[in-house]
């Protein structure tokens, strides 16, 4: 129809005449070149980064799997390669893309089926908290060694009795003079093994008028006395993801590892924690989008009774196929709202309505 294609003209963001397929009309829910959302930038970026994740993660994930952990040259070689930091801003040390060619390297990795990389937390979790809340020393510090994939990141919120309810948190930083004096323990830490940098959060006004008034976050570094890392966990997935328990006994912070303000810490998780849902859900649809393919793939391949199993009643015959792609791009373009909210008007909570309406 003529109006749609002149509206959906008129859509893309700076007028270029570029036709994008829709992920439901494309031979597959994994092609370069779809959704609106994104540019041709972005198509260039995602196939250097799918050559990246098919070349230096995939043929080692197994063998990953087993060591319970990745490599740290994989880490090196994602930093060399610009996969890290993208979305934080070049004058902090940070690659200077937007949100969405973050969103490619989620997508990717999961369009590979590897989840052992902990990218994502490190990127466009941890490392945001920094470059938002950071000294100029902490950014200088830090940032340019994680885009490096030389620093690794993790994030220590959760502990055995602190889960959903995050103001449930025990563990404790006491002030001794200007140092800080760490004491307790957190699990299920992503990156947690190999982490050199964790940002840990810990009560510091025990007689806070709520517990969220008296939070702060502490930069804590690998090798600091009493820093001990507990074992990596064994799960029944993410099997090459070091998730960890991490134990602090009176560790000695300097007053210079405090991050952003005293007993602010509370805020600063409630600003952040959106951009992490939001990276959960776009890796989660990917993930689907590949398991799908894979499935199309197999049926369309295996024979039995003299047919392939596609033409078997019993199998995704072309009506449950066409019912799950829909199923997919609908949570897709769900999702890609959510990713141009976030683009356009720097977070979910402050996002309008009518920017769903116009990019879609
Ligand atoms: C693989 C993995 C990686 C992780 N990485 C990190 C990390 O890097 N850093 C970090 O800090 N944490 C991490 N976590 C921890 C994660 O954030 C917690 O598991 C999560 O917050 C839930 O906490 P919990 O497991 O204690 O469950 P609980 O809080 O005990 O919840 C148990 C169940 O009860 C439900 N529930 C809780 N409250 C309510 C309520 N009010 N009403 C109804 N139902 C409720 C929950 O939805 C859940 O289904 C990770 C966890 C996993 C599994």
């Amino acid at each position: 129809m003529l109006w749609l294609s002149l509206f959906r003209y008129l859509q893309t963001e700076n007028h270029e005449l570029v036709v994008r397929q829709e992920t439901s009309s494309a031979k597959t829910l994994m092609d370069i070149g779809t959704r609106r959302i994104f540019s041709s930038d972005h198509d260039i970026f995602r196939e250097s980064v799918r050559k990246f994740f098919q070349e230096a993660v995939l043929p080692y994930h197994a063998e990953w799997e087993k060591a319970g952990q990745v490599s740290r040259e994989l880490w090196e070689k994602a930093g060399q390669q610009g996969l890290l930091g993208v979305n934080i801003s070049e004058k902090h040390g940070g690659i200077g893309g937007d949100l969405l060619s973050s969103a490619v390297v989620w997508e990717e990795q999961m369009y590979v089926n590897c989840s052992g990389p902990g990218f994502s937390l490190h990127s466009d979790i941890v490392m945001p908290y920094i470059a938002n809340y950071g000294s100029k020393d902490q950014i200088e510090r830090f940032i340019p060694e994680m885009s490096a994939g030389k620093c690794i990141g993790a994030i220590a919120m959760t502990e055995p009795g602190a889960g959903s309810d995050l103001q449930g948190v025990r563990t404790y930083a006491k002030k001794d003079g200007s140092d800080w004096i760490l004491n307790g323990s957190k699990v299920f830490i992503t990156n947690g093994w190999m982490s050199d940098l964790v940002i840990v959060v810990a009560v510091t006004n025990r007689e806070a008028r709520s517990p969220a008034h008296g939070i702060s976050l502490f930069l804590v570094e690998n090798g600091m006395k009493g820093f001990i890392k507990g074992r990596k966990l064994e799960k029944i997935g993410l099997k090459a993801q070091d998730t960890a328990e991490l134990f602090f006994e009176d560790v000695r912070l300097p007053a210079s590892a405090l991050l952003g303000q005293e007993n602010k810490g509370f805020y600063y998780l409630m600003a952040e924690l959106p951009q992490e849902r939001l990276l959960i859900a776009d890796m989660a649809l990917a993930s689907c989008e590949f398991m799908f393919e894979e499935t199309r793939n197999y049926v369309k391949q295996r024979k039995a009774f003299g047919k392939t199993i596609a033409h078997l009643q019993v199998s995704l015959n072309q009506e449950k196929e066409t019912e799950i792609i829909v199923f997919v791009c609908v949570f897709l373009s769900i999702d890609s709202c959510n990713i141009c909210n976030f683009h356009f008007t720097g977070g979910v909570r402050q996002a309008k309505p009518l920017d769903c309406f116009q990019r879609f």
